[in-house]
């Protein structure tokens, strides 16, 4: 993202013509001592073997003559070129048409000058949307910087290659559902441009907390559009991404929410944390960059608004990394970086499938459009943690976490809310919480048990009443604190179906949780007791 430090350094070398700045890959610290020793100057290291020297002709030609491998900066001369995109998009097809099974290619937008924009979807039974953690993973929003779209063509290829041989990518293929675009911006990357072709920069051009004008490129627009249908409504999200990692190339870190501000509470920041200590301490990453920053929030190292991070998370509730793959946006050790790039990769995609995931779904198994919010009770992250919403195609949500203990709300609109209290996740989990919204009494599975529980009045002050659905048996009424602790409890016949309490007198003011549950199945709701 520090383009001014890379132009200021172009225009430099321009002003002196004869002197230039040029890498020298593969050093050694004798190559180091020699270079030093007889007036090269080192501009800058890059651990473990490369260096950055400022050279006249002269001594360019001389350390060519010597047998190193120099490059320009300013005009990298790539070990192995880059591909046009028309063999990017060849070898999408290639990936699909080698996989079949577990990757397909979607056009998911058109570009300002009418190149398609396609996402390759990775996932086994690809073609059904099951209810599983979907990822996405982009590279290239700004056009001219080609080591990040590398790295993330590099990972779908090594990704679909190795499934049903590494343990790794057969684990990421079979328990998520991955989108790789590899080319956010087609026409940046053709005309070697930051901005797309109406010189929108589009990672300026997301809607969260985003001051200045927003969903200018249709670049952007899709991306949004994958998951928000109705936007800016709330709801019928589709392909509701637990996480995401957007690549790029100019600088060398690791950066996530929030890039607005530095004060705004990040709300799972305890995943996030170790989301990007793993990713920047991966062997991998220190073996070929020697060290690699981490900035959370993004703001701290310098504040932007109308990113994808943001927007992904403030908006969508998707927990969505920058990764800066290279000091050198066009990279000519892309291949090198992008391998650099792809255990960590695969490790983020591992971890993101950790947590709580499950479905949503009415008496007759359709999917339902609801809200999730998950409390962890065990642990000082700010809670809840940032809300995620089910995919309306399968009713199926997914909260990436650390491990604990938590709580998980759904709320339908016009069905209420269902709490599920003292959920566990341990060490390497997926735990799986389901919900059903009945809809009928006399349905003939046992799942489609009519239950219901509300409360009115609500806040309460004094005596409220409890309005419960008539299953035919006994139940069993349940008040929980925030804390998850049964202040209040009470067996409920069968047939009863209002049951009095006197909430002021019992209760200090707060919101509590209320359960009934009859029959193996339960409801809730929320009961806020007023002073
Ligand atoms: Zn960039």
């Amino acid at each position: 993202m520090k383009y001014t430090f890379i132009l200021i350094l172009v225009v430099a070398s321009a002003a002196v013509a004869e002197w230039n700045s040029v890498i020298v890959p593969e050093v050694t610290r004798i190559d180091m001592d020699f270079f030093n020793d007889n007036g090269y100057d080192i501009e800058a290291v890059f651990r473990p073997s490369k260096v950055r020297l400022y050279v006249n002709e002269e001594q360019e030609t001389a350390l060519h003559n010597m047998g190193y491998r120099v490059y320009r900066e300013e005009t990298p001369v790539p070990l192995v070129a880059y591909p046009t995109i028309s063999e990017i998009y060849a070898s999408l097809n290639a990936v699909v048409s080698s996989h079949p099974d577990i990757a397909r290619i979607e056009q998911y937008g058109t570009s300002v000058q009418g190149r398609e924009l396609y996402a390759v979807i990775v996932s086994d039974n690809v073609n059904d949307d099951e209810a599983e953690p979907e990822i996405r993973i982009t590279g290239n929003i700004h056009g001219d910087e080609p080591t990040a779209g590398m790295s993330v063509l590099n990972f779908l290829q090594v990704l679909t290659d190795n499934y049903g041989t590494s343990d790794m990518c057969t684990y990421v293929v079979d328990n998520s559902e991955l989108w790789v675009i590899c080319i956010v911006n087609p026409d940046g990357y053709v005309n070697v441009s930051r901005y797309n072709a109406n010189g929108v920069d589009l990672n300026r051009d997301f809607s969260y907390m985003n001051t200045s004008a927003y969903w200018q490129g249709p670049e952007s627009v899709a991306i949004r559009d994958i998951t928000m249908q109705d936007w800016p409504a709330q709801s019928n999200y589709i392909n509701n991404f637990a996480t995401g990692l957007s690549f790029h190339s100019g600088v060398e870190c690791f950066n996530a929410v929030w890039n607005y501000s530095t004060t705004a509470v990040i709300q799972d920041l305890e995943f996030i944390t170790a989301q990007g200590n793993a990713y920047v301490n991966n062997p991998s990453i220190i073996d070929y960059y020697g060290s690699y920053d981490l900035w959370i929030p993004g703001a701290s190292w310098y504040a932007i608004e109308g990113d994808v991070n943001d927007w992904s998370y403030g908006e969508v509730g998707t927990v969505d990394h920058t990764i800066e793959v290279s000091n050198v946006k066009s990279d000519p050790d892309w291949p090198g970086i992008a391998n650099a790039n792809y255990m960590p990769m695969l490790d983020f995609c591992i971890t993101s499938t950790y947590g709580i995931y499950g479905t949503v779904l009415d008496g007759s198994g359709n999917p339902l459009d609801a809200l999730i919010e998950v409390e962890k009770t065990d642990a000082t992250d700010s809670s809840p943690l940032r809300f995620c919403r089910t995919d309306v195609v399968d009713g199926g949500y997914s909260k990436a976490t650390v491990p604990g203990t938590f709580n998980v709300v759904a709320t339908v609109a016009g069905m209420g809310s269902q709490t599920q209290t003292g959920i566990v996740v341990g060490s390497e989990e997926m735990i799986q919480v389901n919900f059903v919204f009945s809809t009928g009494i006399g349905e003939s599975s046992p799942e489609d048990v009519f239950i219901r529980v509300s409360v009115a009045p609500n806040p309460v002050t004094g005596v409220c009443n409890f309005s419960l659905s008539n299953t035919g048996i006994d139940g069993n009424l349940r008040i929980y604190d925030i804390s998850g602790r049964t202040v209040y409890e009470k067996n409920i016949s069968a047939g009863v179906v209002n049951h009095a309490f006197s909430a002021g007198e019992t209760l200090p003011a707060g919101v509590y949780q209320v359960r009934y549950t009859s029959g193996g199945h339960s409801a809730s709701t929320r009961m806020v007791v007023a002073d």
